[in-house]
């Protein structure tokens, strides 16, 4: 059955398939372009982006976005999303449960981004779309891998490089692989050169 993006704006908001929809404030659906080549996906809304009803707009999404910008993204470039898209108390991760429930709506978001490439934020991201819950983020991280017809790429959460500034230049080389692929595929223009790792540390508010 066909959907249309309103509809599915409208059956998020209205969403109490599971109980994270009784302690919301909002329900976080996407930022980007709706429809758009490279879609990322996180694990789930944090206390900033619970008030603002827009995911990765706290201090790792301000961090995600730094990067993105200076490997020359662009807002008609990227849709953002979550495994889920109401916020768990404490800022926990979401039960297995939880992500189950929200599974059918970031597969109905999937169909209607139509991305061609999908970049997968954290091992929640990556258990969700593979059903593997021991590989280790160092070892699968920065590879493609096929599903579906997406082109998958899993990486480092921003809020662990947050944690683990010293790890950030990884995040940036996947985020340049991902900018690559996207390049070779005409997905994007290439960059007159090569961007600098920008450095410097989001502020918390
Ligand atoms: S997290 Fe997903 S499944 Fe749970 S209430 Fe929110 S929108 Fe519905």
């Amino acid at each position: 059955m066909k959907i249309s993006w309103s509809d599915f704006v409208e059956q998020c908001n209205t969403c109490e398939a599971c109980p994270l929809s009784k302690t919301r404030k909002n329900v976080v659906i996407y930022r980007g372009n709706v429809v758009a080549p490279i879609m990322f996906v996180g694990e789930g809304p944090g206390a900033t982006e619970d008030e603002q009803g827009l995911p990765f707009v706290g201090q790792a999404g301000r961090l995600l976005q730094l990067l993105l910008d200076a490997q020359g993204f662009s807002t008609k470039d990227f849709h953002i999303a979550n495994v889920v898209k109401c916020r768990p108390p404490e800022n926990r991760v979401p039960t297995d449960a939880e992500a189950a429930a929200c599974k059918k709506l970031l597969g109905t978001q999937i169909l209607l981004c139509k991305p061609k490439i999908i970049v997968l934020l954290g091992k929640t991201a990556y258990t969700l779309f593979t059903g593997d819950k021991n590989a280790k983020m160092t070892q699968i991280r920065g590879a493609f891998i096929e599903k579906n017809g997406y082109l998958i790429l899993p990486t480092f959460h921003p809020a662990y490089i947050l944690r683990n500034n010293n790890e950030r230049v990884k995040l940036w080389k996947d985020i340049e692989i991902v900018r690559k692929k996207a390049e070779e595929m005409g997905l994007m223009e290439p960059l007159p050169g090569a961007p600098d790792m920008p450095t410097e540390r989001p502020s918390s508010k």
